[in-house]
């Protein structure tokens, strides 16, 4: 990626998630991660996961790919994410981590490339503003979940919101994200408690799910597992088709070039 080293070399050392947090994946795991990506979408055989298996391999030191499928360039712009993160959020106080399920969004196995996650976040942007959270700054990812028994896939996002009360909240998850047949509780409210390992969490570039695990002495638990081949292909394809950047969300702040800056507030 153009100008990566210069970005890098502006975090500064005290919002470094390399620094700061505990098991943040190393170069060598998302080094990793790309070349299992690249042999299951070569494995999936069709053009188009043949067209992003290629994308993924030719990605190099100095000629980075930037895209989202790529375990690589979403490590090196999570360092950015993250860092500028810790910066405007820093230990959030005035902060919450608001998760949003976007129930009327859920798409078919079969139907998860017609996903539009650009509309998705500027309708997004569009409530907020309407809503009660307008002058609360937002900075979050875009996630999607896979359930096999449903056989649906579950958009939704994590945002950091700063400057926000629990009226204003109240307002917008009446409004928009309330309880409803499909999802008991598509908005969750979340204290920041540890924000390094919360603002981290907001975008994973990454789909896993819950498979039940049962021990030999029967005890069962939900284990993160990797997606079934099907599934793990097409959720690259659909990040595949954009930007790591792409994946951002944003309320009240913007980018320039590598920073996120607070945009004023009345
Ligand atoms: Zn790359």
């Amino acid at each position: 990626m153009k100008n990566s080293k210069l970005a890098l070399s502006r975090i500064e050392e005290k919002h470094d998630v390399r620094n700061i947090m505990d098991g943040f994946e190393t170069f060598d795991e998302a080094n990793n991660e790309r070349k299992i990506r690249i042999k299951m979408l070569y494995k999936g055989g069709s053009k188009g996961e043949k067209k992003l298996a290629s994308i993924l391999e030719n990605c190099r030191r100095n000629n980075r790919c930037d895209c989202a499928a790529c375990p690589v360039c979403a490590r090196r712009y999570r360092i950015r994410l993250i860092g500028n993160e810790m910066r405007i959020f820093g230990r959030g106080i005035d902060t919450h981590i608001i998760n949003l399920i976007i129930h009327d969004r859920l798409v078919a196995s079969s139907r998860l490339l017609s996903l539009d996650i650009k509309q998705m976040m500027w309708r997004l942007n569009k409530q907020i503003k309407r809503s009660g959270l307008r002058d609360a700054i937002c900075v979050g990812g875009f996630e999607i979940k896979y359930c096999y028994g449903r056989k649906l896939w579950i958009p939704h996002f994590h945002l950091i919101v700063r400057g926000s009360s629990k009226a204003e909240r109240e307002k917008f998850r009446k409004r928009f994200f309330k309880e409803n047949g499909i999802i008991s509780r598509p908005m969750k409210v979340q204290k920041v408690k540890n924000p390094i390992k919360q603002y981290s969490y907001c975008l994973k570039y990454q789909a896993l799910y819950k498979k039940k695990v049962t021990t030999k002495s029967g005890i069962s638990f939900e284990k993160n597992s990797r997606l079934e081949i099907a599934e793990h292909n097409s959720y690259l394809m659909l990040i595949g088709k954009y930007h790591v950047k792409d994946l951002v969300f944003k309320c009240g702040a913007k980018s320039e070039g590598e920073t996120i800056r607070i945009l004023n507030k009345k």
